[in-house]
This record gives structure tokens, sequence and C-alpha cells, in this order.
């Protein structure tokens, strides 16, 4: 069969937050960008909330996850505002920090370990009583038994910023081609082309930005071991009355977020479910979400829901990226960021565009090599 093909200097396999990043700074670079997706920004970046939380999402084992996210977090102000400059358009990037609330008292017990853990690290948290809470954000039930606030956590509306990258990309002369790549072509330690069904990329570099579907991808899969992670979230009608600021909540020893955007809008999340590629709306983990919030949150019960979405967030074996080189020497990967995609997505395309302009990559490659899963790696 013929295939036309199509030169670049570089071809980007998948256009999420990640591969759109990756595209916008390199296009920004002057490098000829050409992104293949069937449907861009639509799958875990459109699905998430937003936050960009590089401490408080993360866990107890992760500790030594928080460099790397500092330095993302670190990235997004100049980041947003060189994006919005260019496009024109609001993607409501916001720095009011999170209040962490906890509903019972054995509730309290986690989250007061969550506050000391934080401290441990170096980050100011200060305790507060139920009344403290109410005082910063009165529309919380008064039933709840304390919490802290933490002034690090910042938000993006995420879906704002993916139509935002995808004008950017355009702007700065990258081509979106609206198909899946379905093959790669190796020579020797080489990949010297990809195809689609009815088209065909040569280029000098190739970047692997696949999100969860890297899973099965070719050739990936046999280096890389990423994980689906499922999480179903809900977009609500924002009550007249209500809280400003993130809100993270521990109720019945388990967590949910709110996320009130600047507009109309309030996000509520998240299940986290191993049940691999499954993208059905299931009632017990949704309703089990929906009571807990309405426990900490009373104002939500007459939102009008608007949208239930199913997301799939790309995990690797210790919950970090990886942003590399993968052995094939013109192909990176730029996967496997978990719950902080949108968090990572400014330092990760930031790491790759060095990786390929042959310049010196910022402190926070380090922590996020392929050779850390595989020290036989080079
Ligand atoms: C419910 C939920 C809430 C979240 N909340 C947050 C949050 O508050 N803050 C945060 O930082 N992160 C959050 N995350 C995590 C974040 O969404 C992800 O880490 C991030 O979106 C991953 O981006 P990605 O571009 O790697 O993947 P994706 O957005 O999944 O993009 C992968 C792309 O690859 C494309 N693709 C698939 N197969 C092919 C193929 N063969 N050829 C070409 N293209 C292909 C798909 O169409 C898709 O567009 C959340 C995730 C979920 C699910």
């Amino acid at each position: 069969m013929y295939y036309s093909v199509t030169n670049s200097d570089v071809l980007i396999i998948g256009a999420g937050v990640i591969g759109l990043s990756c595209a916008y700074k390199l296009s920004k670079e002057g490098l000829k960008v050409i992104l293949a997706d069937p449907n861009p920004g639509k799958s875990a970046s459109w699905a998430a909330a937003g936050m960009l939380a590089p401490v408080f999402e993360v866990k107890y084992a992760e500790s030594s996850h928080v460099p790397f996210n500092i330095e993302a977090r670190r990235a997004w102000p100049s980041f947003a505002k060189e994006l919005t400059d260019l496009v024109n358009c609001d993607i409501d990037f916001k720095e009011g920090g999170t209040l962490q609330i906890a509903k019972s008292f054995d509730d309290l017990t986690y989250l007061m370990e969550l506050a000391k853990f934080c401290r441990s690290l170096g980050f100011k948290v200060d305790n507060l009583s139920p009344r403290e809470v109410r005082q910063l954000e009165p529309s919380l039930s008064p039933q709840i038994s304390g919490g802290f606030f933490n002034e690090v956590d910042a938000q993006v509306n995420n879906r704002l910023l993916v139509d935002a990258l995808i004008k950017a990309v355009k702007i700065l002369g990258a081509e979106i081609i609206l198909e899946s790549i379905r093959e790669l072509k190796i020579e020797k330690s080489r990949i010297i082309g990809a195809k689609t069904d009815n088209e065909e990329f040569s280029f000098k570099y190739a970047v692997i930005c696949l999100g969860s579907y890297a899973k099965n991808f070719p050739y990936i899969k046999d280096y890389l071991t990423i994980f689906p992670i499922k999480g179903q979230i809900l977009r609500l009608k924002k009550p007249e009355f209500f809280a400003e600021r993130i809100v993270r909540a521990v109720v019945n020893s388990r967590t949910l977020y709110i996320v009130p955007r600047s507009d109309d809008e309030v996000v509520l999340g998240a299940t986290q479910e191993d049940t691999g590629f499954d993208d059905s709306i299931s009632l017990g983990p949704l309703s089990d979400l929906m009571n807990d919030a309405l426990l900490v949150a009373p104002f939500l019960y007459d939102s009008a829901i608007r949208d239930i979405t199913v997301g799939f967030r790309p995990n690797t074996v210790d919950n970090m990226p990886v942003v590399d080189w993968l052995p094939a020497e013109n192909l990176a990967v730029s996967c496997g960021h978990f719950r902080n995609g949108i968090l990572q997505a400014p330092i990760s395309a930031e790491i790759i565009t060095k990786l390929i302009l042959g310049q010196k990559a910022p402190e926070a490659y380090n922590y996020v090599r392929y050779k850390r899963l595989n020290p036989n790696a080079n």
C-alpha cells in the first residue's frame, strides 16, 4: 500500500497535556513539530481536576517525589503567563492554597499525621480548629473536627489549558494529525519512521507521550511498565455561596477534593480504582464520593451535575514519570505522570526540549530518568 510521507524534526505521539506541552516548548525553539493523536487533549488531561499540588498529593512512601514536584510547581507561573500572552485566553491559573479538613476524630488523626509529614519536609503547616476552618470557608459543615491550611498549592482549569495549548502549538506552526500511530519502524538502534493507517512519518526525533495508552504501545511496552488507575470525577454547578479555595477532605477514612473554579463550576473528585481500562461509570464508588462530599460541603446538595468523566491516571511502579531517552537513540518518552501530570507538564516539556536540543537538562531530570527503573540501561 502507498503511504504519503510527512517529514518533521520531531514527531510527538499522543497529544494530552504532556505531548501538547512538549510540542509548545519545542515549537518555540523553532523546531518543526508534528503531533499525532485521534482525540487531542480528551483523555486523562480532560478528566483531571487541575490542582497543582506538589506536596499534598504525595503519600508517605513518596517523599522522594517532593523535589521534582517543587520544581514542577516553580515552573508554573511563567509557563501560564507566556502561554496566555500568546493565545490571549484565560486558563484560570490561581495560587490560593488548599484547606485540608477532617470529618471525624479518626479522620483528623490521619490528617495530623500528614501535617507532621509535611512539616518534616520543611513546609509551614498551621493546625486549624473547626471554628478557624469555618472562618476561612463559612460554607463548610460545622460538623468537622479540624484541619490545616497549605499555601503551596495552586490550580488551573485543565480543560481551558489543553484548549490553549492546542491553539498555541498551531500558532507556533506545529501540525496536529488526528490519527493513531499504529507502528514504529526501527532500524538498529534508531526509530526511522512511524505509521498511521493512512500516513507515514519520518523525523529526526520521536517523543512518546501516550499517558496510560503507553501500556499497549508497540516497542514501548517492552521497556516501560505503565498501568492505568481509573478515576471518576464530577463537574457541578457552583452554589452561589461557596468555598473560594481548594478543599481537600478526609471523610470516613477516604479522601476527596473540591476545586472551585473562578466561573460557576466546581470539580468534585475523584475515585481511584485499579480496574484496568474499564471506562464505566459505577454506582458504588461515585455514591461514596458524593455522600462524603455532602458531609463536609452541604451547600453542594442542590448543585446540578454537569458532567461525570472517567479518566485513567498513567502510573508506573514507583508513581513517578519517566522523562528520558528510551534505549533507541532518537526516541524519548514522557509518560507515567500518574496523579500529577497537569502539575508536571511544564517541567517535563522543559526536560524533553533540552534533551532534544542537546543542552543541559534541568536538575529535575535526575528524578525522572529511565535508569532508576532499569539500572542496566545506559
Ligand atoms: C480523575 C483524575 C483527576 C486528576 N487530577 C489531577 C490534578 O488535579 N492535578 C494533576 O496534576 N494531575 C491530575 N490528574 C493526572 C493527570 O490528568 C495525568 O497525569 C495527565 O493528564 C497525563 O497526561 P498525558 O498527556 O500523559 O495523558 P493523556 O491525557 O491520557 O493523553 C494521552 C493521549 O494519547 C492519545 N493516544 C492514545 N493512543 C494513541 C496512538 N496510538 N497514537 C497517537 N495518540 C494516541 C490519546 O488520545 C490521548 O490524547 C488526574 C487524573 C485523573 C484521571
